[in-house]
């Protein structure tokens, strides 16, 4: 039968924005609610080692500092749910979020943690050898290729910015671009054709990562967008980085959001343009995109969210014994 769950505190996602929100939600008395969604622990839990987040000095496992994430969350007092939002309604005093399930929530507070995904190319051998050579976050993986080679495939922003961040690591970086030029800042572009470690490959496409004997990636195979010519690229890694697609889609229409479908916030607060509404983590930078920052984000919108209901009811009152 489907229920209405009501809560002081309603979180969308349960990556390290939400679940961290959460956190905070339950020890400040919110009775959290998080809806999980369809990757409850979100991104991390598709990689392996987790290297850069902070207070383990041995290589952590994504999925397992999620399910501590997820048990700390609990611990304190948060109500995890399976379900995914499909609507939302903000346009009242509660915000109401409508489950898969049939389930309604009602959320005096609500915290979008809903993340976003790497676009993938969705060629042959991407999928399959995705952690075995191919990435789609250099800051998370580049330490793996130290004294190696690796190309990074895409022309905006965020390749030439992972192709300058590996030159820390890799001996060699090749971009691939299937065009002629690239469209990321001038600025970003003199620094990559001005590095000696950088060469650019023009006018090709991945068709195929292709997996040596060891199982590991190999190469990439290319084809020229002008002349239709095929060949292979050795390389130790490959970094898809052609844009990552914000969870906003149940949004449109109803929270500011820039033209790539991030959120928009204040700056350097968690608020959206709708008061008790808040956004933490990948949904609203796409710049960061870590973990950590993600985590912290969602602290700063549960104190947020408390401080902002804190407001609310006290303004309540002060309207009540007027009245009264
Ligand atoms: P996400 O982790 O993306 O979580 C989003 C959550 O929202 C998910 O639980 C999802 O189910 C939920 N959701 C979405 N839509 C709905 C809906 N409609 N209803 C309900 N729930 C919904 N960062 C590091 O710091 N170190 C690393 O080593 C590292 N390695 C990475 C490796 C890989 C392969 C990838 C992909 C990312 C890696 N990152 C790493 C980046 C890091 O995972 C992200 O920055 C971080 O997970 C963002 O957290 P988030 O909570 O904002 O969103
Ligand atoms: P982007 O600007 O959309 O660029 C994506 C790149 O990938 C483009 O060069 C595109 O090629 C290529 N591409 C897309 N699909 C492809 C496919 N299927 N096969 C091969 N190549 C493909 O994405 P982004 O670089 O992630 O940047 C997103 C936004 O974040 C931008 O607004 C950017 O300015 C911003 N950003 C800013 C910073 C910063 O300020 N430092 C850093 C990172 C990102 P074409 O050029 O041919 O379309």
């Amino acid at each position: 039968m489907a229920t209405t769950h009501k809560t002081r505190m309603l979180i969308i996602g349960s990556g390290p924005a939400g679940l961290s929100a959460a956190i905070y939600g339950a020890r400040a008395g919110m009775e959290p609610i998080v809806v999980q969604g369809l990757q409850p622990g979100g991104q991390l839990t598709i990689t392996t080692d987790v290297e850069n987040y902070p207070g383990f000095r041995e290589v952590i496992q994504g999925p397992w500092l999620m399910q501590e994430m997820q048990a700390q969350a609990e611990h304190v007092g948060t109500r995890m749910m399976w379900d995914t939002i499909t609507n939302v309604d903000l346009s009242g005093d509660v915000f109401v979020a409508q489950g898969d399930s049939g389930d309604t929530y009602e959320g005096d507070t609500l915290v979008i943690a809903t993340g976003a995904q790497a676009k993938w190319l969705g060629v042959p051998g991407e999928q399959e050898l995705s952690g075995r050579g191919v990435s789609a976050c250099a800051t998370c993986d580049g330490f793996f290729y130290r004294g190696k080679k690796v190309v990074v495939i895409g022309g905006g922003n965020t390749a030439v910015e992972e192709a300058l961040y590996l030159t820390n690591h890799a001996t060699e970086v090749v971009l691939i671009h299937r065009r002629d030029s690239l469209r990321s800042e001038k600025i970003l572009q003199d620094r990559l054709f001005a590095h000696p470690k950088i060469k650019t490959v023009w006018n090709k496409r991945v068709d195929r990562f292709v997996a040596g004997e060891d199982g590991a990636l190999r190469a990439v195979a290319l084809t020229d967008t002008q002349t239709g010519e095929e060949s292979e690229l050795l390389t130790d890694g490959a970094f898809v980085a052609i844009g990552h697609a914000p969870a906003t889609e149940l949004f449109k229409g109803k929270l500011a959001m820039d033209e790539t479908g991030y959120l928009i916030v204040e700056p350097g607060t968690p608020k959206t343009d709708i008061p008790g509404v808040f956004a933490a983590g990948d949904v609203s930078d796409h710049v960061y995109r870590q973990a950590i920052t993600a985590a912290g984000a969602g602290c700063m919108a549960a104190l947020d969210a408390e401080r902002y209901l804190a407001e609310k009811l006290h303004l309540a009152g002060i309207t009540e014994t007027v009245q009264g």
